[in-house]
């Protein structure tokens, strides 16, 4: 596919991608962005139908169909474009706030500069007057034409400065809007836990970069929530969710990261020292989360527990990241049929 690459063209495309992956909370990964990029451009009609029934039925566009999308009517070359892009758009941007620094440096330098020589001149025409005053009449002259030309160049600088200004602010809305649609993207709406397609991200690098220290990953399933939210409703299931996730987020915090990974299951990412920290501090949570209870109105007596079930897997080096991910969840399994409410260490 051939895309027009000029800065001006590729903003204006900018602009118009941006509202529509942010309204369909589309992560801005450089395929997807690639897409919503040929979208925008309209120059293949077939990938727009597809493109508006894929939002149709999921308000989003799942990766596998961005995939799917992508093979059918981009190629790499299209995905290097898009690198291409965004780093002279980047590029731009640093040059743009550069020029409005400095301009707004020259500018004041300059004005102040013109005051500076006036007033010396205007001393020296003083100090030598006896001797040949007009003279002096002609510099101050001159000098005084300098300064209204300088209002002027100040008045042009100042329209100029106003625009950069304008595009100063549009470019910061632009980046925030691309930052928060990135986090908009990775964060689960109902507890702001990181997702479920933020893990699948994660958990690839969190496998191949190298750490002093052992790599844990945690499955957590709450007990028997179906029967929580058939007793006590949806709502308040909603809440218990929330409750946990705070936890997890608050145990999780400088060990490694805490996702929802669907569902009223959770995971963990983090880095320990042992097995045994891996266990303790799964045994920690657990109890946390037991703390959690439904209490009657009438008594304050804790009429229904909140437990969890924990599966641990540790990282061998080398191995692929879903071996992890199976062992983790067989752990989690082992802890679910050895009676819930408890954790078990996979292998
Ligand atoms: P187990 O101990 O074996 O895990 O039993 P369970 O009932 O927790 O597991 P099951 O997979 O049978 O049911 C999970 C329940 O979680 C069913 C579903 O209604 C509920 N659930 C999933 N997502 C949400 C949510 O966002 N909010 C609420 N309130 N419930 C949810
Ligand atoms: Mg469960
Ligand atoms: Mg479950």
């Amino acid at each position: 596919m051939e895309f027009d690459t000029t800065l001006t063209q590729s903003a204006h495309y900018l602009k118009q991608a941006l509202p529509i992956m942010i309204r369909n909370r589309i992560p801005l990964t450089p395929l997807n962005y690639s897409i919503c990029y040929c979208y925008v451009v309209g120059s293949q009609p077939e990938l727009n139908v597809e493109f508006d029934q894929i939002l149709a039925r999921y308000q989003s566009c799942p990766p596998h169909l961005a995939r799917e999308l992508f093979d059918k009517y981009l190629s790499q070359q299209d995905l290097a474009l898009f690198h291409e892009i965004s780093h002279s758009f980047q590029g731009a941007i640093d040059q743009v706030q550069n020029g409005i620094c400095e301009t707004l440096e020259s500018s004041q330098d300059f004005s102040a500069f013109l005051s500076e020589c006036h007033y010396g001149l205007h001393n020296l025409k003083k100090r030598g007057s006896e001797q040949d005053p007009r003279a002096y009449d002609e510099v101050l002259e001159y000098v005084s034409r300098l300064t209204r030309e300088a209002v002027a160049m100040q008045q042009n600088a100042l329209g100029f400065q106003n625009k950069l200004e304008v595009a100063y602010d549009e470019i910061k809305l632009l980046k925030e809007a691309l930052f928060a649609s990135q986090r908009e993207a990775n964060t689960d709406k109902l507890t702001g836990l990181l997702n479920r397609g933020k893990f699948d991200e994660d958990i690839v690098s969190f496998c191949v970069h190298p750490r002093s220290k052992q790599k844990v990953l945690i499955f957590v399933d709450i007990d028997h929530f179906k029967r929580f939210n058939d007793d006590f409703g949806h709502q308040k299931g909603d809440d218990i969710l929330r409750k946990v996730a705070e936890k997890l987020a608050h145990h999780a915090q400088g060990r490694g990261d805490a996702y929802r990974y669907g569902g009223e299951e959770f995971c963990l990412t983090l880095s320990l020292s042992s097995v045994s920290e891996a266990v303790s501090f799964a045994n920690m949570v657990r109890q946390d989360i037991r703390k959690l209870s439904v209490k009657d109105k009438k008594t304050g007596e804790p009429i229904r527990q909140i437990t969890a079930s924990f599966g641990i897997a540790l990282y061998k080096d080398g191995a692929p990241w879903q071996s992890l991910v199976e062992l983790a969840d067989r752990a989690l399994y082992l802890a679910k049929s050895h009676g819930r409410d408890r954790v078990e260490v996979a292998g």
